[in-house]
């Protein structure tokens, strides 16, 4: 199985925007985004924080970009409870149809975490 996660490599460096993982890079320069839309936001969002005198570690979002977050979360949070009850209830040896459905109803709530787009708004 193929991992993207940060624990399976630590030393790849990813998008300073969106946190995606960037590509393998051979030679020149270090990419800092995975594209130039990325860059751009980046720059704009510098500009914003500058404009409100923020610092680094502080950030302006929509509340309902931040509660779409918030119930992506506990969407996801239900799904690992539900997942870890129903791997108690299957015993110590679950059947493949178990599994794919646990795999299945976890991957649902995990996607639109996947999916989500990080771009400012005005
Ligand atoms: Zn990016």
């Amino acid at each position: 199985m193929t991992k993207e996660g940060s624990q399976e490599h630590p030393e790849r460096s990813r998008c300073k925007w969106c946190r995606r993982v960037l590509p393998p890079q051979a030679t020149g320069r270090p990419r800092q985004f995975c594209s130039q839309a990325c860059r751009q936001w980046h720059w704009v969002g510098q500009q914003r924080a500058r404009e409100l005198q923020l610092s680094e570690h502080e950030l302006v979002i929509t509340k309902s970009e931040l509660d779409t977050l918030h119930d992506q979360l506990y969407v996801l949070a239900c799904a690992v409870n539900d997942a870890e009850r129903d791997l108690d209830a299957a015993g110590p040896k679950p059947s493949t149809a178990e599994l794919v459905e646990i795999v299945d109803w976890l991957l649902e709530a995990a996607r639109p975490l996947r999916d989500r787009e990080l771009a400012p708004r005005n």
